[in-house]
């Protein structure tokens, strides 16, 4: 088997996005070892670097072209840089400092402002389901930058309050206003973003091939070196299974999964995950096991795919239906998966314990 296929299928395979360490590091150098010992063929120009220091995720970039080292030094200083501004885990980023500051006008970057206009737009799109303005509540849940604590009823209530993204406003140029007490919480989108920008460094500097996997979200740029398409296989979405449930045929576009079982805690028999209703502010009871958005617009499928999780099978299908140039692939509690007319035919079933609905 080629071995980009096979990269891909061992990432979905060894990745949990939450809990991923350096043991699963190692079993993708082992595997890829063996492969490589066994006598596939190591394409002629693939240079792959992982790192897991960054965005709290493993990210690997796989490039199929001959490029300089110092591309890949470029793209992670750059995610660094993207960490620095907008992680809510580090109190001197630029979004930390920006909740610091509501109650008022508060000058921000071009980055930050251009990024926030579009979360908002992505917001009122998904009816307030995908919201940037969870960290209010979604601080509750947090502890020392894990979700793991359950907040009393009170709590949630009281933190609702400063939930609400049509209250974030943008009264002049780079300037971004929130009402007091309100906080954001980019978790839902930066990674998206990070990945959009990763993709234009390496456009720019002329790659052709390559896989770019943020912790389970995917961007394929162009084809696989043989011409043909990517096939992205998405994990079965269930707490300890770590089978594959389906894999569709991408090239040029990004594949983001938004699902309860990557981040989550246990507790008297409850799972919590970390995906909230912004409407109740608890993890949002969906029908769904997971959303997966594949479109060329990698913020917009990050903030989609969290959305259509929040909406659920049916709301999810008709936000993402009336929007141009996103699919998506909806895999429900039943066990049952679901795909967007622009996906039917180009996804294969690898799990029999779901079915594929009118594909
Ligand atoms: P998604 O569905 O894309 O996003 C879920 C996340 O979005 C939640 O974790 C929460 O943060 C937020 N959210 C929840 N509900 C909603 C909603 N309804 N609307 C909008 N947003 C919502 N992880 C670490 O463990 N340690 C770190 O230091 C760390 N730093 C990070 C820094 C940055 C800049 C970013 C972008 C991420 C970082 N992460 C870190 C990872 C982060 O906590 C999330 O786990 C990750 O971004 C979620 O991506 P996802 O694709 O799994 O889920
Ligand atoms: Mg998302």
């Amino acid at each position: 088997m080629f071995l980009p296929s096979l990269l891909i299928i061992c990432y979905n395979l060894c990745m949990q996005k939450s809990n991923f360490s350096f043991a699963t590091t190692k079993l993708i150098a082992i595997f890829l070892s063996v492969c490589l010992l066994s006598g596939c063929t190591k394409p002629a120009g693939l240079t792959s670097v992982t790192r897991d220091d960054l965005l709290g995720t493993a990210i690997t970039i796989s490039i199929y072209d001959n490029v300089p080292d110092r591309l890949f030094a470029q793209c992670f200083d750059e995610i660094a840089a993207i960490e620095a501004r907008m992680s809510v885990n580090r109190k001197d980023s630029e979004i930390s400092l920006l909740n610091e500051n509501t109650g008022g006008a508060f000058l921000v970057s071009d980055n930050i402002y251009a990024l926030l206009q579009r979360a908002v737009y992505f917001s009122g799109v998904s009816g307030g389901a995908f919201d940037i303005s969870i960290g209010p509540v979604m601080e509750l849940w947090r502890k020392d930058g894990h979700f793991e604590t359950l907040p009393s009823p009170k709590e949630i209530n009281e933190k609702l309050a400063y939930v609400g993204y049509e209250a974030i406003t943008f009264p002049g140029s780079n300037m971004v206003s929130m009402e007091q007490g309100m906080r954001l919480d980019l978790g839902a989108f930066a990674k998206g973003h990070a990945l959009e920008v990763v993709r234009d460094i390496l456009l720019e500097n002329g790659v052709r091939h390559a896989l770019l996997d943020f912790g389970g979200d995917i961007y394929t740029i162009g084809e696989k070196p043989d011409g043909s398409n990517w096939r992205v296989a998405i994990k079965t979405p269930i707490v300890g299974d770590n089978s594959l449930v389906c894999v569709i045929e991408v090239s040029d576009l990004c594949v983001m999964t938004s699902g309860g079982y990557e981040r989550y805690f246990e507790q008297d028999g409850i799972y919590y995950h970390h995906i909230l209703n912004p409407a109740t502010g608890y993890p949002a009871a969906s029908d769904l096991l997971s959303v997966t958005v594949i479109s060329a617009e990698i913020t917009g499928a990050d903030a989609l795919s969290t959305a259509g999780f929040v909406l659920g099978l049916e709301q999810g299908m008709i936000m993402i239906d009336k929007l141009e140039g996103y699919e998506a692939i909806f895999i429900t509690s039943a066990k049952e998966i679901y795909v967007t007319a622009g996906l039917k035919g180009k996804t294969t079933l690898l799990n029999t314990g779901f079915q594929l609905k009118g594909n």
